[in-house]
């Protein structure tokens, strides 16, 4: 297909240059047949990779069915997927969306009449995290912490402070009364891979619990098994009061979702808040699939044993082109490399060579593959990147 007409019909908010028609795996393949190996997985969507057997079958069976009902009624599946939230979550309620920045807003619009209940003057006061990334919309938008982003859009919603994350004495200086949650991702995904300090996160969520301030934890990109265990804040042995999760819940089909305690659930009521689409039976169907597949094939078992080798590949990496790669970090199979060179040129030669990659700010390359690779893919993955680097060293203009 020729780029330059199809990109015609487009408005012009992504740089693109390729089309892909089928995925295989931790595979996938453009229109020319070429297949690349896929550290992406459609921005850490597709944990399973890609034609999932099971996982299709389950959709079929559900379009054979119903696709959708709107929420007018329960649907079965949607009943299903959300016991297996709160389960996994440990929360009690849940509220299906189509996206990850409309369970931003839900959760913001739940923060907010939270403290409405309590004081029917709040002024609903958010703080935020720079660097944070929560969504597109006015709402998400807010409480996004890159100023480029946000300025072109304003005014957006009035109230919200940005806070430097892992910087708890800087939270604590924006705190006042007007304060009804503090929001923040539980790894800093697009900002460039940065995990909460262990002391940074169970600190905010002592000064939540002592103001009686709502802790909304973002793990749309960090949760689903991504770090290690099902949700990131459990490494941490704490538990937000709402949570937000999408891109892998439905590992395709497009659905997201907000969870919260009842204590805090229950502030909506009838009226409050809704969606046509939101939990509809197709994307429930696959939210089912993907924890019964998680739960029958040890998924985030398999992550806790493979990450540490793309860790180790990563770090011998950083050791052979130190003057390139400036740290690796990161939790599971979520990690960054941060270089001196721009992300770009790797991710474009990374391309050529069949390889996809995708970058978090302008000098971090992130790696959020599918949860099912292997060392094979990673070793396949070390070479391209090890051909890729050592051209830098050698002819790049950076040394
Ligand atoms: C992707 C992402 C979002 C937005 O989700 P969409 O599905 O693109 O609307 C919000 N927060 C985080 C942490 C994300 O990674």
């Amino acid at each position: 297909m020729d780029i330059e007409e199809i990109s015609k019909h487009f408005i012009h908010v992504y740089n693109r240059n390729l089309v892909f028609t089928k995925g295989e795996g931790v595979y996938i393949y453009d229109s020319q047949g070429n297949k690349y190996l896929d550290m992406g997985a459609g921005i850490a969507v597709c944990a399973l990779g890609y034609s999932n057997e099971e996982y299709k079958q389950a959709l079929k069976e559900q379009i054979d069915k119903i696709i959708h009902t709107s929420n007018l009624y329960f649907n079965e599946p949607s009943v299903k997927a959300a016991g297996y939230i709160t389960e996994a979550s440990g929360l009690d309620k849940v509220f299906f969306t189509n996206s990850g920045t409309e369970a931003i807003e839900g959760a913001i619009k739940l923060a907010r009449k939270y403290a409405y209940l309590k004081n029917k003057d709040s002024k609903g006061g958010i703080i935020a995290m720079e660097h944070s990334f929560h969504g597109r919309s006015m709402g998400a938008l807010s409480v996004t912490g890159t100023k480029h982003y946000r300025e072109p859009f304003e005014p957006l919603i009035g109230g919200v402070l940005f806070a430097e994350y892992n910087n708890l004495e800087s939270v604590k200086s924006l705190i006042n009364h007007d304060t009804c949650a503090i929001i923040m991702e539980t790894l800093q995904g697009e900002g460039g891979i940065y995990p909460a300090s262990e002391e940074f996160i169970t600190g905010v969520k002592k000064l939540c619990d002592e103001n009686d301030i709502l802790l909304i934890l973002d793990e749309i990109q960090c949760g689903m098994g991504r770090t290690g265990k099902m949700f990131t804040y459990q490494h941490y042995g704490i538990k937000p009061d709402i949570l937000t999760m999408a891109k892998a819940l439905g590992c395709g089909v497009p659905v997201g979702a907000f969870a919260a305690k009842s204590r805090v659930a229950d502030a909506m009521c009838p009226g409050d808040h809704g969606t046509t689409y939101g939990g509809n039976p197709l994307a429930t169907a696959a939210v089912c699939k993907v924890f019964e597949i998680f739960q029958e094939k040890g998924i985030v078992q398999h992550v806790n044993e493979i990450a540490p080798y793309l860790k180790e590949k990563l770090e011998a990496l950083k050791d052979k082109y130190n003057t390139i790669i400036k740290d690796i970090r990161g939790m599971g199979l979520m990690l960054g490399m941060e270089l001196s060179v721009p992300a770009g040129n790797i991710v474009k030669e990374a391309l050529e060579n069949n390889l996809i990659l995708i970058s978090a700010g302008s000098n971090i390359i992130r790696f959020v593959p599918p949860l099912i690779i292997e060392k094979e893919h990673i070793d396949a993955m070390y070479k391209i990147l090890d051909g890729i680097l050592n051209n830098q060293a050698n002819f790049g203009n950076i040394l």
